[in-house]
């Protein structure tokens, strides 16, 4: 038949390698990787039959699950796009992105079952429990390239409404060989899948390389910190990628000081600034952390931290991948990367091929034909990159351009601080002044708050405005929901 060298082949490949290891396990559930290839082939042989096609994008919704998994291999052996939506988004706006994505199926689970009701008129739906029922037994044979597309991954929506980012096959294969050629995974590995799958640090950073190297996932369907601490120890769990917030509940959890933490040969994180006592708190327990930095752009993955340097920059976001090019933009040139703040650009055969249906967006979002601009300011330091912040997120007060993150990073400095987040809010004065939003996991007076920051900032720097609040409205993959922050703190100041 056709060649297919896509996402959708590994099952197979793999299954040629080591068929009786274990690929996936969830609950009672385990799969073989010549049974994941069997299963993948038979659902494909269904999809085929429902009439899916070579480019048609099949969507999902559902927690990470097994049946994910399947569909991602089944959907990319059809040369179809695969398309996970985020199951903790309003009926609204699955209906967006199902109309956006243009899905002729949509895959979904039993737990997302109130939510496709919500989202209205559907396109033709399969559940995941039927996929048994539905099984064929003529498998595709689609040709497929590196350069055809195999997912459409929704962006976070941090400063906008997201878009979904055209990832190829190609994307995904070097975005996995880069991660491999930066930390170890070995066939004996056992990840837990606790990151969602519908966001690249859930799929890209941990999970396609592990089952490129014939390790074993376990999907976890919903985050609970104490019961991951217990499964680490008790399934000798080697391997996870999460987001800072997970980190920081899990190394607050009752269960942190017992936890069996032995096992772990490498965790990784990324998606949003991590506070550093987080970071030392894993470090301080043995745990090879890794600071990971990408965009789903970027499939995701264009720097880490190493495990010879993650100790001395507990919180940079370390060295480029193996195949992936930065540079800075500075006054519309294409410079190297710097000690001074500057927009981060990336290259590389892990970079997009662009946005699903927006060709202005696309073409604004390049420079000199292959650098993308990622809308964050990064400086370096001794060769490891520091996410400044982003640029949407700076505020210009009085000519100064202040980054929410630097100011952040000295709030939660003090102990009685959980978390914390400030934005810009008018002011007739200075044009734009900071608001912090402050929670507390203690009380804390204000003034102790205030001589802390005029101590540690610049007098421009210091938030005119503070607010405690109980906690921050933050998205799926906890990053903090600024659009809305900075509306409320513009309503609280009367602007
Ligand atoms: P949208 O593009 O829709 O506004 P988003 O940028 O949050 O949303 P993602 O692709 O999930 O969507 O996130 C990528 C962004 O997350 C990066 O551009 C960067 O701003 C931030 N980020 C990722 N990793 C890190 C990190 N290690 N430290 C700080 N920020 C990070
Ligand atoms: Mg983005």
């Amino acid at each position: 038949g056709p060649a297919n060298h896509g996402v959708g082949s590994w099952p197979a490949r793999r299954a040629r390698i080591s068929p009786h290891r274990t690929a996936l396990v969830q609950g009672d559930r385990t799969l073989t990787y010549a049974g994941l290839a069997h299963r993948a082939d038979r659902l494909a042989a269904a999809l085929t039959r429902l009439g899916v096609r070579r480019g048609d994008r099949v969507a999902y919704l559902g927690v990470n699950d097994i049946t994910v998994f399947e569909t991602l291999f089944a959907t990319a052996l059809c040369g179809a796009i695969f398309v996970p939506l985020n199951h903790r988004l309003s009926g609204t706006e699955i209906a967006y992105m199902l109309a956006d994505s243009g899905a002729s199926l949509l895959v979904h689970s039993a737990d997302a079952d109130s939510l496709v009701a919500a989202a209205g008129p559907l396109p033709p739906v399969l559940r995941t429990a039927d996929f048994d029922t539905v099984a064929g037994d003529e498998p595709p044979g689609a040709e497929v390239t590196f350069d055809d597309p195999c997912l459409l991954l929704y962006t976070s929506g941090t400063t906008g409404k997201p878009k979904a980012a055209v990832l190829t096959h190609g994307n995904l294969t070097w975005n996995t060989v880069n991660q491999l050629a930066h930390f170890d995974v070995l066939s004996t590995d056992r990840a837990l899948c606790i990151a969602p799958l519908f966001h690249c640090v859930g799929l890209g950073q941990i999970t396609l390389p592990t089952l490129f190297k014939g390790g074993s996932v376990e999907p976890v369907a919903k985050f609970d910190p104490g019961a991951i601490l217990a499964r680490i120890g008790e399934a000798g769990i080697t391997g996870f990628a999460a987001v800072p917030t997970m980190l920081q509940m899990m190394c607050q959890d009752p269960a942190w000081d017992t936890a069996d933490l032995s096992s772990l040969t490498c965790v990784l994180y990324g998606g949003s600034p991590v506070q550093e006592r987080v970071a030392r708190a894993w470090l301080d327990r043995g745990v090879r952390l890794l600071q990971g930095y990408g965009m789903t752009e970027a499939s995701p993955g264009v720097s880490m931290a190493t495990h010879d340097g993650t100790l001395d920059h507990p919180v940079s976001a370390g060295v480029p991948h193996f195949f992936t090019d930065v540079a800075a933009l500075r006054a519309e040139q294409v410079v190297p990367l710097g000690t001074e703040p500057a927009e981060l650009l990336v290259r590389g055969p892990n970079v997009f091929a662009g946005y699903w249906n927006r060709p202005q967006e696309t073409r604004d979002s390049f420079v000199d034909g292959s650098w993308f601009r990622t809308g964050d300011v990064v400086r370096v330091n001794d060769g490891w990159a520091h996410v400044v912040d982003r640029i949407k997120d700076v505020i210009i007060s009085g000519g100064e351009n202040v980054y929410p993150a630097e100011v952040e990073a000295v709030i939660v400095q003090l102990d009685e601080v959980e978390s914390c987040a400030v934005v810009g809010v008018p002011d007739e004065r200075w044009g734009e002044v900071g608001a912090a939003y402050v929670v507390a996991r203690t009380d804390l007076d204000p003034g102790v708050l205030r001589e802390h920051l005029e101590a540690n900032l610049a007098r421009f720097k210091v938030p005119k405005h503070l607010f405690f609040v109980d906690s921050l409205p933050r998205n799926a993959t906890g990053k903090v929901r600024r659009v809305e922050l900075r509306a409320m703190a513009a309503a609280a100041v009367g602007r």
